[in-house]
Formats: structure tokens, C-alpha cells, sequence
């Protein structure tokens, strides 16, 4: 039944990849090789053709419980049997209640209260506008101002894509929200390479945010959003002692910290947040990917008592936030969360990604020596290799190796510009950490 005008194209050929337009994705040369993943279990990915492929990024940061798990599967069949959806506007569900409190039982402090959303970038956004708002009902409105950090990634929402620091993401967009300004990034090849976990170098540029509260005033500042360790910008983990920094800073100024934690969240840097690795209590935490294991699309915000409770006030019958999303906690989500906090918390997978933290960096720091590689970082079960990029070709070395990579060696990766990035599934052995490692070397050879 295609359209009348779309007669004459063959609509029928079940592998014609013209129509979708695909995401962050150089659309032209994937379609000239495409790289199809038809299924998955556990560590791996099969190609269309049976190749076993092992997933070295967990999706996209995402599937900390490893790939179509049977608990989970299950779940989700069982709650689109009984429940497929019901209105998060004025109604509710048990499961999303039921996810909620278990959320809010694992976050530290008084973190008490999720909202739920689909994505990371609606929980940035989310996040962003209930500081504005909080300050509104505050009684002080003139907090507008959002600092975020240079080669932060917060989604692509407007919201995201302002306190971002990511010049691709920005610069075809128009002029993006009003007020925000931006913290320093805290990469320093030159004082930090090489570093396992947390680099020694670098708290003081938390200090940073004393001049831009100089600069603006504080009472013009709403928020600093950060995410704890910046991931999809090549994984740049916090200097020791910065982020404890930033909240003293947050704390003298009376200004909201928001951790972007939907990558750092739910284990992937050996605790359920990295809130808790830090031992800093942030205002909102912002989570997605981990919370189901990349199942079903969705995202949140941790949010404090105090603030929760400052928007719980006038007549009962009044809508106290305006704002929510269709899909805001959907049933197969939230059946999907719960399903996956169960495989956590019965197979310790945080726990576990903190005890193979070690063994995961002697595996990668051991790519070290091999040709271009100018750094290698790892943090918990993250790691990003930077290659020289070529003469003339920025990103194309690292797009050679994540193709290479798939094609001939078996082994999905995650680049950006020409740094390698990992997050294997939290079920990742000590073998399959061999194997990834070995592959990485294979490939890094080839694109030399
Ligand atoms: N925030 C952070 C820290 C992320 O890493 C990402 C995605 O990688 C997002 C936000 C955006 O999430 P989504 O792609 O689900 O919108």
C-alpha cells in the first residue's frame, strides 16, 4: 500500500537501506558496507550471516547486563501482556512506582524522587528545566545562567546541545539557549597520560567555576551540569579530588550540581553511581542506557528531597511541574528496569566491575607501544585509546579500526574523532577481556 508517488520505487527489497537515516552515522559509506547486526546474546552480536561479533561498547554504553537476557525478555513479554501502556498524566501504573523507589533506595543521600523520561538527553533537558523552575518557585528567578564544561556530552536536545561542549554538535544550530557558559575540560595529555582512573592533575580547574561566579554573579547561576567522567568525548575521567571541588564551590554559592550519570550510572564505574565512587552528593542525578540494560528506551532524573518538596506546594489539584512525556515511565520500560535491576543486584555486577577494573586496565594500558597510539585511559570498565590521527584526515584512523574492526576481526567499538572508546557488558570475563584486547592489537596494527 505504499503511496501513490512511490509506485515506481521498489518498496518491496527487504534490504534496501535508502530510507533510514541513520543517527551520528556516516550514512554514505555505511550504505556502501554496511555493518548489520541481526542478533545477540550475552557478550556477542551475529551478523545477518552468522558471524559472531563481541560487543566491546555495550551497545552504546548501555547494556550493562549483556544482551538478550532471559529475565529480561521475559519481563517485558509478560507486561505487554498485561499492561502495553496507560497515561503517566494524572494516572500511574504499579511498575513505575515499583522502579522508582527501588532508583531512588540505590542513589546516596536524599536523592528520594525519579522522574522518568525516554532518553538522556530528555533527562538533561528535564534536569536543566526543573533547576530553572526550582529557582522560580524559589522566589529567585534571576538563577538562570547553566554552566556546563567543554567536551561535555549531554544528548542533542537544545538544552543538551547549550551546556554541551562539543563544537560538531553546536555549530550548525543556530544561537542555542541564552546564558550558559562553560567549564574548562580537564584533559591534559601532557600532565595526565597514561593514567589509570583518576588522574592526579587537575583538581584545581573545578576552581574555575570561582571566576565564572565572579564573572556572572551567583545569583544569576541556576545549575553546573558535568558529567562525573565525560565518556563520549573519549572518556576523560575526573581529577582527584575535582568533582569533591566542584560541590564545595556549588555549596558556597547556593548553586545546583547536576551529575550526568547516564553513562556512569548503574555500574559502570564499579558502584551503582558514580556519585557513591566519589563520596559527593550531586542535586539531580540524570540516568538512562544502564537503568534497563539498552532495552527499552528510557531515561530519568534523580532528584533531592529539598527540591522535590520545594515544588509541592498551593492547592492540591494544581499540576505542580509542567512538563512530561508521553512515554514518561511506559510500562515496558519500567518492566524492563526492574528485570535488570534484579540481574545487578543477584549477579553483583557493580561489585564486579570494580574487581575486574584492575585486571580491565593491565588488558588495555597493554596496547601501549603499538603504532599511534599517543594515549591510552581507563577507569572502572571504560577505556579509550587515542590514535594519531592521519595527515589531512581527522577521525578516519579510528573509523578504519571501528570498520576493520567489525568486518574482520569480531569486535564492536565505539570512536570518536580518533580516539577508541570501550564499556564492555558488566558480564564481560577475564577472557573475553583477552579477547577484546587481542583483537584491539590485531586492528590497531592494521590501521597503522
Ligand atoms: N548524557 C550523556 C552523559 C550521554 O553519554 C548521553 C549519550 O551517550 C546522553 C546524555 C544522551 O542520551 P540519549 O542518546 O539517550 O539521548
Amino acid at each position: 500500500n505504499a503511496h501513490p508517488s512511490k509506485v515506481a520505487k521498489d518498496l518491496s527489497a527487504p534490504n534496501d537501506l535508502e530510507a533510514w537515516w541513520l543517527p551520528f552515522t556516516a550514512n554514505r559509506a555505511f550504505k556502501q558496507k554496511p555493518r548489520m547486526v541481526a542478533r545477540a546474546k550475552g557478550m556477542y552480536y551475529y551478523t545477518p550471516d552468522g558471524r559472531e561479533v563481541i560487543d566491546g561498547a555495550a551497545g552504546l554504553w548501555c547494556c550493562n547486563a549483556g544482551h538478550n537476557r532471559d529475565e529480561i525478555t521475559a519481563a517485558i513479554q509478560a507486561q505487554a501482556a498485561e499492561l502495553d501502556y496507560s497515561p503517566a498524566f494524572q494516572f500511574g501504573h504499579a511498575g513505575g512506582f515499583a522502579l522508582a523507589s527501588r532508583i531512588a533506595q540505590l542513589a546516596p543521600g536524599d536523592l528520594d524522587h525519579v522522574f522518568f523520561c525516554n532518553s538522556g538527553s530528555e533527562a538533561v533537558d528535564t534536569a536543566l528545566k526543573i533547576a530553572l523552575a526550582y529557582w522560580n518557585v524559589q522566589g529567585q528567578g534571576s538563577r538562570t545562567r547553566l554552566i556546563g564544561r567543554e567536551r561535555g556530552y549531554h544528548g542533542v536536545g537544545f538544552g543538551g546541545i547549550s551546556v554541551g561542549g562539543i563544537v560538531k554538535n553546536r555549530q550548525f544550530f543556530g544561537t542555542l539557549l541564552a546564558g550558559v557558559d562553560h567549564l574548562p575540560h580537564t584533559y591534559n595529555r601532557a600532565e595526565q597520560a597514561f593514567s589509570r582512573g583518576e588522574p592526579e592533575w587537575g583538581a584545581h580547574l573545578a576552581d574555575e567555576l570561582e571566576r565564572i561566579v565572579a564573572l556572572h554573579d551567583a545569583s544569576t547561576i541556576a545549575a553546573v551540569i558535568v558529567e562525573p567522567m565525560a565518556g563520549s568525548t573519549g572518556v576523560l575521567p575526573p581529577p582527584k579530588g575535582y568533582l569533591q571541588r566542584l560541590r564545595q564551590i556549588c555549596d558556597k554559592y547556593g548553586i545546583l550540581l547536576i551529575f550526568d550519570e547516564v553513562i556512569s550510572g548503574f555500574g559502570r564505574l564499579g558502584t551503582t553511581f558514580a556519585a557513591e565512587r566519589y563520596g559527593v552528593v550531586p542535586d539531580m542525578i540524570t540516568f538512562a542506557k544502564g537503568v534497563n540494560s539498552g532495552t527499552v528506551p528510557m531515561g530519568g532524573v534523580l532528584v533531592r528531597k529539598s527540591i522535590h518538596d520545594a515544588f509541592m506546594k498551593g492547592p492540591d489539584h494544581v499540576i505542580e511541574l509542567f512538563h512530561g512525556y508521553t512515554y514518561s515511565g511506559h510500562p515496558l520500560a519500567c518492566a524492563a528496569g526492574l528485570a535488570a535491576q534484579d540481574i545487578y543486584r543477584d549477579e553483583k555486577l557493580f561489585e564486579r566491575a570494580k574487581t575486574l577494573e584492575p585486571v580491565w586496565a593491565d588488558a588495555i594500558h597493554g596496547l601501549k607501544g603499538l603504532p599511534n597510539v599517543l594515549d591510552i585511559r581507563t577507569i572502572g570498565l571504560v577505556g579509550a585509546i587515542d590514535l594519531a590521527s592521519r595527515p589531512d584526515a581527522v577521525g578516519a584512523r579510528a573509523y578504519e579500526a571501528m570498520d576493520r574492526g567489525f568486518q574482520e576481526e569480531g569486535l564492536m567499538i565505539r570512536v570518536t574523532g580518533d580516539t577508541i572508546a570501550l564499556s564492555p557488558p558488566l558480564i564481560v570475563t577475564e577472557d573475553q577481556i583477552g579477547e577484546i584486547a587481542d583483537k584491539l592489537a590485531r586492528i590497531i596494527r592494521k590501521v597503522a
